[in-house]
């Protein structure tokens, strides 16, 4: 109804109306009406308002006003969505742009406060109307590796002690010392798998050799999460079959081999877990 304003003279302010999902005092009136309200307003100061034994002493505000507030109304908010973003774009700026961890970690907590800031704002703005609100906590990663794991599948990645001397493997956490032993009788090779090196932290115990491996199965979970790859991969399961090949036929790719081909009738979908 265009033609109607929202009154919040004392009369009014008894009433409760609802305006986009939000409770506010006040009456839908006409303006003439407003008008009116706002010159008996003027005319006749309010009367004191007694205050009763529920209420507290000190407050000043209307006791409709005091209701209202007291009862704020949680706003759904698609807080995750902005959290979602925010990280997506610090990690971008470390990854693709090359910031550093600790310029991306100040840009998260200047997020923090801005928006932070910003919705306690909105929230006093309103509640000076008399509309009382609250939105939901904000609570955004203060590290960027948090917001890259939080959001990115990323590859497990296994970490492999190699003696220098005879090669041998050792998994985390590696002895001080090779064990291995050419037969049971004999010694052990007894080289020294770590050794100090100096850090900004001090000196440090690393390997003498590492090598780091990613897990092929958190790999495939990671390659697969990615959309393009599952269209890639569902569109060519799907050429497959518009194209058979003759046996003896040219091949110009392993699609075209008549052991890819014979793949058809034994998996219906490109992924089969
Ligand atoms: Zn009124
Ligand atoms: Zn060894």
């Amino acid at each position: 109804m265009p033609s109607q304003v929202l009154c919040k003279c004392a009369s009014c302010r008894k009433h409760t109306v609802i305006l986009d999902n939000v409770p506010q005092a006040g009456c839908l009136v006409s303006f003439t009406t407003r008008r009116s309200h706002e010159k008996r307003a003027v005319s006749t100061p309010p009367r004191p308002v007694s205050p009763s034994p529920r209420q507290k002493p000190t407050s000043s505000r209307p006791p409709n006003q005091q209701e209202v507030s007291s009862h704020p109304m949680d706003i759904i908010f698609p807080s995750s969505t902005v959290i979602k973003m925010i990280c997506i774009l610090v990690v971008w700026l470390h990854i693709w742009a090359g910031i550093s961890r600790s310029v991306v970690n100040t840009i998260l907590k200047a997020f923090q406060l801005i928006i932070s800031m910003t919705l306690q704002l909105i929230e006093a703005a309103l509640c000076s109307s008399g509309i009382s609100i609250r939105f939901p906590d904000l609570a955004i990663p203060q590290d960027i590796w948090t917001a890259y794991a939080r959001h990115f599948l990323e590859p497990e990645i296994i970490c492999t002690v190699c003696c220098p001397t005879c090669f041998s493997l050792y998994p985390q956490p590696a002895p001080i010392k090779c064990q291995w032993k050419e037969s049971p009788r004999s010694r052990s090779c007894n080289t020294d798998l770590w050794k100090s090196k100096n850090t900004s932290k001090g000196p440090k115990m690393v390997p003498r050799r590492l090598y780091s491996t990613q897990s092929f199965d958190t790999w495939l979970q990671f390659f697969l999460s990615w959309k393009v790859i599952v269209d890639s991969l569902a569109g060519a399961f799907h050429q497959r079959g518009n194209r058979p090949a003759a046996f003896g036929g040219d091949m110009c790719d392993v699609q075209d081999s008549p052991a890819w081909q014979d793949l058809t009738g034994i998996f219906s979908t490109p992924i089969t877990i």
